[in-house]
């Protein structure tokens, strides 16, 4: 070990909405941007006491499946996409990437090595970590088919340690973590040889198809999460057949022209318009079709009674948000929510 690692400074009051792709989010009181792994953990270790005595953690990677609180995010808020590190590992077909890593240039490394497998992140505009905790995936692949393990910062015993794949239990987008607890500091990777030309092609025609069925205004992607039952149309199907793409609004959130199951920010959205939005269609979606979707997206920050209500509406049933109710009844102040 080197001299020891500077403390780094929290940014105090900054607007958390540039680091929300919906573009919405309130002051976070304490932000912190740590630029290396050490820099991480020097700072969870420092920041023990008052964890211990309560304070909320929040951790963000791209913020880009995530709808941020107008009220803003109370206590420490801790962003990733400044640890950017990668390195290649001794198999060959194997990267180390830090938690910021964006998904894009994850698949340009691959590519690049001459390895496939990873080319689903082209598009996914999030951070190796989010992608761990979503487990996120396109084009028929999901991130647990390439994650090997991860290094994960435990706000329990504060400390890291690598957590193989197995023990995250990933299925369709969930990991088993609870995000107050357990902080993703980096991600191992495994890609294969394969055909680097067709990959190539796959992430040209993936991003393609994107262009043309995505908005451009701000969103947070897909916001609830497919049926699972089989031969359950999509989200966006049952949307667009109900009539809601492009027209159904509250506020300045309104359901995209383009895509259904996304939700845009026509300028001034506030997080409530967007959980209107939801909960409109999640009743409409229950009513015709005998679905009950549940959000794909997370919600944090500084809710409302209000919004804490339409969200614990909107999960009731979830068989993947237990871990996280539990933790918020015993571990956060009242008004806030963190999953
Ligand atoms: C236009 C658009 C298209 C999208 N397309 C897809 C798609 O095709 N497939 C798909 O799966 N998703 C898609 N998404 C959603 C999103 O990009 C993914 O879920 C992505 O993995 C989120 O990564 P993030 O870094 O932005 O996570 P964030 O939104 O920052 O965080 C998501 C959750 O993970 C937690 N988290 C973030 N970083 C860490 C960490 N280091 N350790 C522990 N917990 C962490 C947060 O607390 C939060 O609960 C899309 C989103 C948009 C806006």
């Amino acid at each position: 070990m080197m001299g020891a690692t500077k403390l780094i400074s929290p940014v105090v009051g900054r607007a958390a909405a540039a680091y929300s792709t919906y573009r919405i989010g309130g002051p976070m009181m304490e932000a912190y941007f740590p630029t290396s792994i050490l820099e991480a953990e020097t700072l969870l270790k420092h920041l023990k006491s008052r964890l211990l005595d309560g304070e909320e953690m929040t951790v963000l990677g791209w913020g880009s499946n995530t709808l941020i609180a107008s009220a803003g995010i109370g206590g420490i808020c801790l962003i990733t996409r400044k640890l950017a590190g990668i390195q290649p590992l001794e198999n060959d077909n194997c990267f180390r990437f830090e938690a910021g890593v964006h998904l894009a240039k994850v698949a340009n490394v691959a590519l690049q090595a001459g390895l496939t497998g990873g080319e689903f992140f082209i598009g996914i505009p999030g951070t190796m970590g989010g992608a761990c905790r979503m487990n996120a995936g396109a084009m028929g692949q999901e991130s647990s088919k390439i994650i090997k393990r991860a290094l994960v910062f435990d706000l329990v015993n504060f400390d890291s340690g690598w957590v193989s794949a197995e023990a995250f239990k990933f299925s369709y987008r969930f990991a088993k973590m609870n995000p107050r607890h357990q902080l993703v500091l980096a991600v191992d990777c495994e890609f294969q040889q394969g055909d680097v030309q067709a990959a190539q092609a796959r992430m040209e025609a993936n991003m393609a198809f994107r262009k043309e069925h995505h908005p451009l205004e701000p969103n947070g992607g897909s916001v609830f999460r497919n049926p699972t039952e089989t031969n359950a149309p999509s989200v966006g199907k049952m949307i667009d057949e109900l009539g809601g793409r492009g027209a159904w609004q509250c506020g300045q959130a309104k359901i995209s022209e383009k895509h259904g199951n996304f939700i845009i920010n026509m300028g001034h959205a506030t997080s409530l318009d967007v959980l209107q939005v939801m909960q409109k269609m999640q009743t409409t979606i229950a009513e015709h079709y005998g679905y009950r979707v549940y959000p794909e997206n997370k919600f944090i920050g500084l809710a409302t009674a209000e919004e804490q209500t339409l969200w614990h509406q909107l999960h009731e049933g979830d068989p993947h948000s237990n871990d996280d109710l539990h933790h918020q009844q015993h571990g956060c102040p009242t008004g806030t929510i963190s999953y």
